[in-house]
């Protein structure tokens, strides 16, 4: 069965299932010993359900270990449910969000049951496992790549009003509190995107060279802080500032308008599901934002079992925001 209603996001037992299932499709991993295969299921009135025993190495292991869901108290199947929540939703779902549906609403208060802090970690926990992977191969073809600036409240030079007393030049910056994002994606391919907290040339340089394919052909806007950096590569502008966006050159469309389709999905999800991330927070949320572009030919069910297969791995510590 797929979808929410799902046995695996209804029960604990059923999601543990799911979970070996999806983590182990040859057999029980030993996660002490790498063995595979060769554990049995342990049983008994005191034995904690799916608690396995290793037959090489005789210790004890169960399909949680080393995962994000190891030694939390909340139950296995509230955490898929979440995972399928987060990979379903374009823009996004926010902890507030995810509390409601995990927990439900309590009908004589209005308000969910569970708690905002356990949604908040979860959503947190998730979105490390998600983009935690070193990234791979290298993107290639025709590659787009610009900057831009995600979150804050702009403050438009013609509608802000200065405070008593304020000169010109105190006024913030139209980006201030915004964090500059750099998004590289590989047209009909993978996008990859970091919080830049410098963009010049110098800091671009690098990050392009590790990610792009020296045969890739890089579109880039002449704005862009890449414009006078010889980087090696073959480059092509679009002049915005000249109303310029699509131009074809050799049967090639010259274009960075899919990179700006991904930062206006960023932007909604900012804006709309997020309210302002937290510029401290602003990698994870990128990593969320791009795990779902680049599984975005899925259905919901692959990109959950995908999501699934990732929250193996090294646990995160988070402290909860202040106030909530
Ligand atoms: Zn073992």
């Amino acid at each position: 069965m797929s979808g929410l209603l799902a046995p695996q996001f209804q029960n604990d037992e059923a999601a543990r299932k799911h979970l070996e299932a999806t983590l182990w499709p040859d057999g029980p991993v030993c996660p002490h010993c790498g063995i595979i295969g060769e554990a049995y299921l342990m049983k008994g009135e005191t034995t904690r359900d799916g608690l396995y025993k290793c037959s090489a190495c005789r210790e004890p292991f169960t399909v949680t270990i080393g995962t994000i869901f190891e030694d939390s108290h909340i139950p296995l199947h509230k955490w898929l449910f979440a995972i399928h929540l987060m990979c379903s939703s374009k823009k996004g779902i926010s902890a507030h969000q995810l509390w409601r549906n995990l927990w439900g609403v309590n009908p004589d208060t209005g308000k969910p049951n569970g708690s905002y802090r356990s949604a908040w970690f979860m959503a947190h926990r998730i979105r490390w496992a998600l983009g935690k992977e070193p990234v791979a191969s290298k993107l290639s073809g025709i590659v787009e790549i610009d900057e831009a600036y995600i979150g804050g409240k702009f403050r438009h030079a013609g509608s802000y009003t200065p405070k008593p007393g304020e000169r010109p030049k105190d006024r913030p910056s139209p980006t201030a509190n915004k964090a500059p994002v750099l998004s590289i994606l590989q047209r009909d391919g993978e996008v990859r995107s970091m919080h830049m907290p410098r963009v010049t040339a110098d800091t671009l340089k690098p990050v392009i060279e590790a990610m792009v394919d020296k045969s890739a052909h890089m579109m880039t806007d002449s704005a862009s802080a890449l414009r006078g950096a010889p980087m090696g590569y073959k480059q092509s502008k679009v002049n915005h500032s000249a109303k310029e966006y699509v131009r074809h050159e050799d049967g090639v469309c010259i274009t960075t308008n899919t990179v700006e389709g991904y930062f206006s999905i960023l932007k909604r999800g900012n804006y709309g599901v997020y309210h302002h991330w937290g510029q401290q927070y602003t990698d994870q949320y990128l990593r969320e934002f791009d795990f779902r572009y680049n599984i975005r030919k899925l259905n919901d069910d692959a990109r959950a079992t995908v999501a699934l297969k990732k929250t193996k791995g090294r646990r995160l510590v988070l402290k909860a925001p202040k106030g909530s």
